[in-house]
């Protein structure tokens, strides 16, 4: 009997040192996991600004590159610039700069006061302008100004072009206007430009000089580039046939338009929502 009892004493014992260990063994790995976890902080405001900077500088030489190889882009003519919502700030490309040897550390990055946030170059002679309407329109994320051929050649003729495609009015806007000639790098220009640009559209003819074009992003201003200098190819030829161009009809215009900002008024939003996160964390 007392040798029973023993028996079931030593199973009793010898069960318990099981699962002591059965223990031991899963809760040593969960306690190391959970030890490091403790040491993996979470990214602080200024290390995500820091990555949304260079993010945005990488795009902006992606960009240029593209706009080269496609022909928009000519030697050093035209300028790039793309908001920065998390930092109250927009990232421009240098003054004078061949676009192909350019890389991110090139492109400056100012704030709405045009200091110098980063970069050691130059900023372009039109970062003024690109200031200007940022702040003029809070819907505009991204801006390409480019000497493209055609659309220059009708900004030479004081050519501005009608309500022609429904793309064309879908992203451009009712129009493509032209803002009248001001000497480039001016302030002149800025306030010029900065008060045409209220009318909503996404593309001007500078006269005399060439085209702006803005996007709700980059993707949309490279996009809206291509539409403008179809367009202004195809009215010119339409134009050199000296018969009448026809145009989309009126009602027809209104609705691309209305989809147009509707478009705008979601990043108004967007763009008011990461400004008010960074009021009190900028610079
Ligand atoms: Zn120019």
């Amino acid at each position: 009997m007392l040798a029973l009892n023993l028996d079931t004493v030593k199973f009793k014992v010898y069960n318990l040192y099981s699962v002591k260990i059965v223990l031991l063994l899963t809760a040593f790995p969960l306690l190391f996991v959970l030890n490091q976890c403790a040491f993996i902080e979470p990214p602080t405001k200024r290390e995500v600004c820091m990555d949304e900077i260079q993010l945005k500088k990488e795009e902006i030489v992606a960009s240029c590159r593209l706009l080269v190889e496609k022909g928009y882009l000519m030697a050093t003519g035209g300028n790039v610039s793309v908001r920065i919502p998390e930092r109250n700030a927009f990232a421009v490309t240098p003054s004078n700069y061949d676009y192909l040897k350019m890389t991110p550390d090139d492109v400056c990055v100012l704030d709405f006061d045009l200091n110098r946030l980063q970069g050691d170059m130059k900023p372009s002679v039109e970062a003024g302008m690109h200031c200007a309407i940022y702040k003029a329109r809070p819907d505009v994320n991204a801006i390409i100004h480019t000497h493209q051929v055609y659309t220059s050649s009708l900004a030479l003729i004081n050519a501005p072009i009608p309500h022609l495609f429904d793309e064309q009015v879908r992203f451009l806007g009712r129009s493509v206007e032209i803002i009248p000639y001001m000497p480039s790098g001016t302030g002149l220009l800025k306030d010029t430009v900065a008060k045409h640009v209220k009318n909503h559209n996404n593309a001007f003819m500078m006269q005399n000089h060439g085209a702006l074009v803005f996007g709700t992003d980059m993707d949309r201003a490279l996009d809206n580039v291509e539409v403008l200098e179809k367009c202004a190819l195809a009215y010119l030829l339409a134009l050199c046939t000296e018969k009448k161009v026809s145009k989309i009809p009126l009602p027809i215009r209104e609705i691309a338009f209305s989809k147009l900002r509707k478009d705008q008024k979601t990043v108004e939003q967007r763009v008011a929502e990461a400004l008010a996160k960074t009021t009190g964390t900028s610079n």
